[in-house]
């Protein structure tokens, strides 16, 4: 078939598997040329089809020769549907490290079940023996918890007060304000249950009673802190609550781990277009502006420079790991210098429907949005059938 992208808002229900297939295959050329990284031998990435759990992937396996399972939830094509972008970046993905050499293993499904939790133990102790790193990168809209039943939805949401700031439509460019009521006592307890720490600790805690992490095993996952502009609906809203319980989770999971050497983290990344960020309000016109602004000062990173660099310079450097007060890794360093922010708040006072594409990188951000799904990509012919029918290898 021939496979045109097919969105609607922030979601494109269509994928390339040659243009998935391409973007992966930079992703791993970029780490690749990059000096190689004295890291993890064995890893765990729960979310690892696209984001920074993907390119988290591909940086311990091209960047360090690691042996990795990848844990996701996509799906294969049906019908008249193509897969997802993800499924198409995973079987690119176990290609190429198959071809490397490397042991690599899929296993789809719900990571917040137990039965994927049994099933990803049963694996590592199978054929990998144990883990030194684990990576959790899930982004999920909802969860149903293992033990309950209860399913979780996630909103995000302002706490206490309505907030209304800039967004913009990334298809039509127009700018406009978006409001959003407080989110409910509820709708708060269930965003921290989907996008908090709890499913993380859970994974942690089932992997060292099957006792399949080394001693001095490390775990991280990732959260997003921001510039004042995007606060009121990321950091002091309910996606922020969920992150600061993320937060408080990898202190605990510190404190078990580090017993025996091991260790935890929170890394906070920079602000990209991935699925998820593109489902936030305000977020979006943010990251054209920034994107406009580190490009400019030839600064700007994607996915795999910015896990690139936590993974050589901050996970697995000489010097050890650094962290700033509260224990945090810092990736955003570059997004949060003052330099960068004062030029964004400037753009960000002036941004227009008539202006936004002079000011603001948002012809980049529309490029890139597709180029998540495998379109907008060169070297890719769009004209071309193209079977949609990918297998993984290796998928358990
Ligand atoms: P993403 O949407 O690109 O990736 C999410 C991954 O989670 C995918 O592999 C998906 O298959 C997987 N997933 C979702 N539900 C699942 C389930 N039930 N079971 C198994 N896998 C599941 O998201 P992303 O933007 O890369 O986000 C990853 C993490 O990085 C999140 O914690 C996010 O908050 C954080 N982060 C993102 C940004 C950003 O700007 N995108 C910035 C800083 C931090």
């Amino acid at each position: 078939m021939i496979i045109k992208p097919k969105s609607r808002g922030f979601i494109c229900t269509t994928a390339h598997p040659v243009g998935c297939a391409k973007q992966v295959e930079r992703q791993i050329n970029y780490v690749k040329a990059q000096p190689a990284i004295s890291g993890p031998k064995n890893v765990l990435v729960i979310g690892a089809s696209t984001g920074y759990g993907l390119a988290s992937r591909i940086v311990a396996a091209f960047g360090s020769n690691a042996n990795t399972i990848g844990v996701y939830f996509d799906k294969a094509a049906e019908g008249t549907r193509t897969a997802s972008a993800g499924w198409y970046n995973s079987a690119a993905f176990e290609q190429a490290a198959s071809e490397a050499g490397l042991k690599s293993y899929s296993i789809v499904g719900d990571a917040f079940s137990d039965e994927i939790k049994e099933k990803t133990i049963n694996l590592i102790q199978s054929q990998l023996g144990k883990i030194d790193l684990v990576v959790y990168s899930v982004a999920s809209p909802r969860r149903t918890h293992p033990k309950t039943g209860e399913t979780f939805s996630s909103v995000i949401k302002p706490l206490g007060e309505t907030y209304s700031n800039k967004t913009v439509n990334f298809h039509s460019g127009e700018v406009s304000i978006a409001t959003i009521e407080p989110a409910t006592e509820d709708e708060l307890r269930q965003t921290i249950a989907v996008m908090g720490g709890e499913d993380w600790q859970m994974w942690i805690e089932q992997l060292q009673a099957a006792n399949v992490l080394t001693e001095d095993a490390t775990t991280v996952a990732y959260s997003y802190l921001g510039p004042e502009i995007t606060h009121a609906v990321y950091l002091d809203g309910t996606i922020g609550a969920a992150k600061k319980d993320l937060e408080e989770t990898a202190n605990r999971l510190h404190e078990q781990l580090s017993s025996t050497g091991g260790r935890a983290y929170v890394s906070v990344n920079k602000a990209l277009v991935t699925q998820s960020s593109s489902a936030i309000p305000v977020v979006p016109l943010y990251i054209s502006a920034l994107y406009k602004v580190m490009k400019e000062q030839q600064i700007h990173e994607g996915c795999i420079e910015q896990m690139y660099r936590l993974f050589a310079d901050r996970l697995y450097n000489e010097a050890g790991t650094a962290v700033d007060e509260r224990r945090l890794i810092r990736v955003d360093d570059w997004e949060m210098k003052a330099n960068i922010q004062a030029e964004v708040a400037e753009i960000w006072e002036q941004l227009t429907t008539e202006n936004v594409y002079d000011l603001s990188d948002l012809k980049g951000y529309h490029r890139e949005f597709f180029q998540l799904f495998g379109f907008e990509t060169d070297g890719v012919d769009y004209e071309a059938e193209v079977d949609p029918f990918v297998d993984i290898i290796n998928l358990r």
